[in-house]
C-alpha cells in the first residue's frame, strides 16, 4: 500500500480512454497550438464557472502576471497580498515594478483578514489579491466592500479553489474566482483540475478587460504582426486543453471525494486535540486542495513528520516561511498569525483516489504518535 500526497495516476487510469483518445486527437490533427480545443475547453470552463470570459494561459503564475499587465497597473502602485500564500502571487507583482503590501491571514481559514488590509492602504494602492487558499474562499464580501470603498481593482488567486463556491451576504452564490475584476488559476498537473503539464487561465466578467488580457497573452497584438503594446507569449497547449476538457466533466465528482475524504479525517481526528481540523468559512464551499491541520503548540512537527514518513504516510508543510520572511521578499512588519501557521500547519494526503483502507491507515497512524 504505497500512499501518495496526491495520487495522479490513479486518477488518469479511470478516465485512460477518453484521455488517450483526446490526445491522439490533437496528435492527428497536428493543430498543436490554438488548436480547436483550447477554444472549446475556455467556452466549457466559462459555462462551468457561470462566467462571461475565459482566457487560457501558460500557468497559473502568467495568469497573474496577465492579470495585473491588462489592468494598466503602473511601477510604484501598491498591491496588498496575503503573506501566508504560494511566492507566485507576490513574485509577479514585483516583477512588474509594483509594491507588494503584505497583510496577515485569519487563523482559522488561512485567508487574508481585510481589516488589516484596510489598514494598510495609501494613496498608491491600486488592488487587492484575496488568495482562496486551500480550497476555500477568502471573506469576498469584506474585500468587495473595502475594494469599492476605495476604488481597488480585485484578482482573486484561485488556483487551489476552483470549483469552489461563494455565498454573498445578499444570498447570491458567485464560483470562485468570478466576483473581483479577475480571477486567475492553474492547471499545474497536482491542483484540482491538473492537465499533465502546465496550464493556466484567466477569467473575468469584464468584457474590456478580456479582450485586453487575450491581446496581452497573444504578444500584443489584435491583427497578425502588429503591435499595440507590449504582451506576452503565454498560451495553454491544445494537448493540454484536450485533456482538460476530459477531466472538467469530473471536477465535480474529485470535488466530492475531497470533501468525502476532508469529512472522514474531520470526523476521526475531532477528539484527538494535537489535531486542529480545517475550520470552515460559513461562506463558502471549501473543495479541499489541501486538508491542512493546524498541530498543537507542544507538537514537535519534525518529530511527527520523521514518524509518519517512516510508517509510509507521507505529509508536507504548506508553507514553512511566510512571504515577508523569504529572502527575495524580505521586508519588515509583524504577521504573527502566518508566522504561527507556517511553524505548525502540516497537510496530510488529500486526492481523489484514496482508498478507504488507505484513509484508515493514515489516521491510525496519525493517532498512534507518541512524541519523544
Ligand atoms: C499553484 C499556484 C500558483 C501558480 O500556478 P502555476 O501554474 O504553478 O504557475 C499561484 N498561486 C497559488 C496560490 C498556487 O497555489
Amino acid at each position: 500500500m504505497k500512499i501518495q500526497m496526491v495520487d495522479l495516476h490513479g486518477q488518469y487510469l479511470k478516465i485512460k480512454k477518453d484521455v488517450d483518445q483526446a490526445i491522439q486527437g490533437v496528435i492527428d490533427s497536428t493543430a498543436f497550438i490554438n488548436g480547436g480545443e483550447v477554444k472549446e475547453f475556455a467556452q466549457e470552463l466559462a459555462e462551468y464557472l457561470n462566467v462571461k470570459h475565459v482566457i487560457p494561459c501558460a500557468n497559473g503564475t502568467d495568469a497573474l502576471q496577465v492579470a495585473f499587465m491588462a489592468l494598466g497597473l503602473k511601477p510604484g502602485d501598491e498591491v496588498i497580498v496575503p503573506v501566508f500564500t504560494y511566492v507566485a502571487t507576490a513574485e509577479v507583482i514585483a516583477l512588474l515594478g509594483l509594491k507588494p503590501v503584505m497583510v496577515d491571514v485569519h487563523p482559522d481559514t488561512f485567508n487574508i483578514d481585510v481589516d488589516q488590509a484596510r489598514s494598510k492602504i495609501s494613496a498608491n494602492t491600486k488592488a487587492i489579491v484575496p488568495v482562496h487558499l486551500f480550497g476555500q474562499c477568502a471573506d469576498m464580501d469584506a474585500v468587495m466592500e473595502l475594494a469599492n470603498e476605495f476604488n481597488l481593482f480585485v484578482v482573486e488567486d484561485t488556483a487551489q479553489a476552483i470549483g469552489s463556491v461563494y455565498t454573498s451576504k445578499d444570498g447570491s452564490t458567485t464560483s470562485a474566482g468570478c466576483i473581483g475584476h479577475f480571477g486567475t488559476t492553474s492547471f499545474f498537473p497536482s491542483k484540482n483540475l491538473g492537465c499533465f503539464g502546465d496550464g493556466g487561465a484567466i477569467f473575468t466578467n469584464d468584457s474590456d478587460l478580456a479582450e485586453q488580457a487575450r491581446v496581452i497573452c497573444n504578444h500584443g497584438q489584435r491583427i497578425k504582426y502588429h503591435h499595440s503594446i507590449i504582451g506576452v507569449n503565454s498560451r495553454l497547449d491544445t494537448l493540454q486543453a484536450a485533456i482538460l476538457r476530459v477531466k472538467l466533466r469530473h471536477l465535480d465528482s474529485y470535488c466530492a471525494a475531497r470533501q468525502e475524504l476532508a469529512a472522514f479525517y474531520d470526523e476521526a481526528l475531532k477528539n484527538d486535540d494535537r489535531f486542529a481540523t480545517p475550520v470552515r468559512s460559513a461562506q463558502s464551499t471549501h473543495v479541499f486542495h489541501q486538508y491542512t491541520m493546524k498541530l498543537r503548540e507542544d507538537i514537535n512537527r519534525a518529530e511527527l513528520q520523521e514518524y509518519l514518513r517512516q510508517n509510509g504516510v507521507p505529509s508536507m508543510v504548506y508553507y514553512p516561511v511566510p512571504l515577508n520572511e523569504q529572502e527575495a521578499f524580505a521586508s519588515d512588519g509583524n504577521y504573527p498569525v502566518s508566522k504561527n501557521l507556517c511553524e505548525r500547519v502540516l497537510s496530510i494526503p488529500m486526492s481523489t483516489e484514496v482508498t478507504p483502507e488507505q484513509r484508515n491507515y493514515i489516521v491510525e497512524t496519525l493517532t498512534n504518535f507518541i512524541q519523544s
